[in-house]
């Protein structure tokens, strides 16, 4: 139960005044927009270190987690296990989940600001970038993004409806999303049947005439941006071969001695399956039916019609690209002259995310897409912190994401514990902002409630031997909710 209505001194070495009216909360009140891995974790290490804090999580969708949700491959469900973590933050009793409320639209920047000592943004980088090519209106040419989405549920993704009808499927970008879309693409049916993938999407990859991906990048394999433990997956999968041009690979093998682990380990492995494949791979690709297809130093240019399919994206026009000056990880390109065309009648852009400003009071470098900031400090707004990929930008995985989290977590410990943020006086947090959503009719979800969506999900994926099924409606979910 949470200690209603009370006035605080909270300033540098001062020991705790509480004053009680009927409309403040005790203790510093902070709130958090967004409930991905940010979010939690910044949580996390705020109720551990501030024990008079109150922390309200306000997340835009009926459901928690963010892309641990609705970006997680739905066969690495091992990486879902954080969930765990942040479902005993939000159960603690200082820790309030309000799901369905968006910031810029249900509360304003400068609503927080009046209600919180501290309003931390962890929204996310949720938007596409594009590449600015011609042709790039063509029909199937679609982000990795929203195809995610689509087999993961995410809202709004669900009538995506990617055709599968062609044969050959161009991933643009060679990180590890572009590889999850990939082994989606490639992966045998009976393998998805028991993930938590969406049934819409398993009906449509059921029918997929998909037969060759290609995973196209600008650089080389030295530069290669996925990681080893989903390359192991494309070389292993059953059904699919794995085809790589062995002129990318010139020089790679010289190189590999001044590597430093764990590049050297992927490089290896690269170099191994392209130039002198494990004897057991060569045997289970000789009846492989798929294939999966990485082309380096190639660029796309522009993206050319079907001829068969109005409309429709039916090759990519690649410019042919070389590294530049000493061979290293992060060795730029530029291109040649030359150009290749490659047919394919589905392109999944697969170039990076982007976070864009959900008040227009954020200060918002809109060429990096992240919140402008300085350690997580907003700028020109005391009392407001930015973490996660909308203050880093889109890089790296959960534990980086979660270092992030924990060292904004004590950068806003020190700034309430030595008075740099006034929390002296008294603010109402959830108490009133919970008036400002009932006058706007916005019918915010609890954790309670969110174990309810969770419940329902689970028992509707046991009716069909599936660890869930995701509910991708919001207004489904919000039904839910209310029986
Ligand atoms: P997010 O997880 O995006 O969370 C942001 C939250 O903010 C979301 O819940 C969103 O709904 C909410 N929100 C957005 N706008 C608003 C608003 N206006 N008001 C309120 N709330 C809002 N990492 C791994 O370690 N392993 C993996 O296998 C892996 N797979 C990935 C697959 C994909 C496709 C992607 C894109 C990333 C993957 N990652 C993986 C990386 C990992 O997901 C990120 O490091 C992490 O999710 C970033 O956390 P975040 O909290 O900054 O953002």
């Amino acid at each position: 139960m949470r200690r209603a209505s009370t006035l605080c001194s909270f300033a540098k070495g001062a020991p705790l005044r509480l004053l009680s009216t009927s409309s403040t909360r005790q203790g510093p009140q902070v709130c958090v927009v967004g409930a991905g891995p940010a979010g939690f974790y910044v949580t996390q290490h705020l109720v551990k270190t501030l024990p008079e804090a109150n922390v309200d999580i306000y997340e835009k969708l009926p459901v928690p987690f963010g892309l641990v949700r609705f970006g997680v491959a739905p066969d690495h469900p091992e990486v879902k296990n954080v969930i765990n973590t942040f479902t005993k933050t939000a159960q603690n009793p200082r820790v309030r989940f309000v799901g369905n409320v968006s910031l810029g639209k249900d509360l304003s920047l400068q609503e927080l600001q009046r209600l919180y000592h501290a309003v931390i943004l962890t929204y996310g980088a949720e938007h596409d970038k594009s590449l600015g090519i011609p042709g790039e209106d063509l029909g199937n040419i679609l982000s990795a993004r929203r195809f995610v989405g689509w087999y993961n549920g995410q809202p709004g993704d669900e009538n995506l409806n990617p055709d599968l009808s062609t044969d050959t499927v161009a991933v643009l970008g060679q990180g590890n999303v572009a590889l999850d879309v990939a082994r989606v693409l490639l992966a045998p049916i009976d393998y998805l049947k028991s993930t938590d993938i969406t049934a819409h999407s398993l009906e449509a990859l059921s029918k997929s005439q998909v037969k060759r991906v290609m995973l196209i990048g600008r650089r080389g394999p030295v530069q290669a941006a996925f990681t080893i433990k989903e390359l192991r997956e494309m070389l292993k999968m059953e059904g699919c071969k794995s085809v790589f041009r062995q002129d990318d690979f010139k020089g790679v093998q010289e190189f590999l001695p001044s590597v430093a682990r764990p590049r050297k380990r992927l490089t290896e492995l690269l170099a191994q399956a392209a130039l002198d494949p494990k004897a057991e791979w060569l045997e289970a690709w000789k009846t492989a039916e798929r294939s999966f297809e990485p082309i380096f130093y190639r660029s796309p240019a522009a993206f050319l019609p079907s001829s068969s399919k109005a409309g429709t994206v039916g090759a990519v026009k690649l410019a042919v690209t070389e590294l530049q000056g000493e061979m290293s990880e992060t060795q730029g390109v530029k291109n040649t002259g030359a150009f290749e065309d490659v047919k394919c009648g589905l392109v999944l852009r697969s170039i990076g995310y982007k976070g864009l400003p959900a008040d227009p009071d954020i200060p918002f470098d809109s060429k990096s897409g992240v919140v402008r900031n300085s350690k997580g400090r907003v700028e020109g707004l005391p009392g407001v912190y930015c973490g996660g990929w909308l203050g880093t930008g889109p890089v790296g995985v959960i534990v980086n994401t979660m270092g992030n989290a924990f060292e904004l977590g004590r950068l806003i410990e020190g700034d309430i514990k030595d008075g740099t943020i006034n929390a002296t006086t008294a603010k109402p947090g959830y108490l009133e902002a919970a008036k400002i959503l009932d006058n706007k009719g916005v019918q915010a979800v609890s954790f309670k409630d969110w174990e309810k969506i969770d419940q329902e999900e689970q028992n509707r994926g046991k009716a069909i031997d599936k660890p869930r099924e995701k509910i991708v409606s919001v207004s489904e979910m919000l039904k839910v909710v209310a029986n």
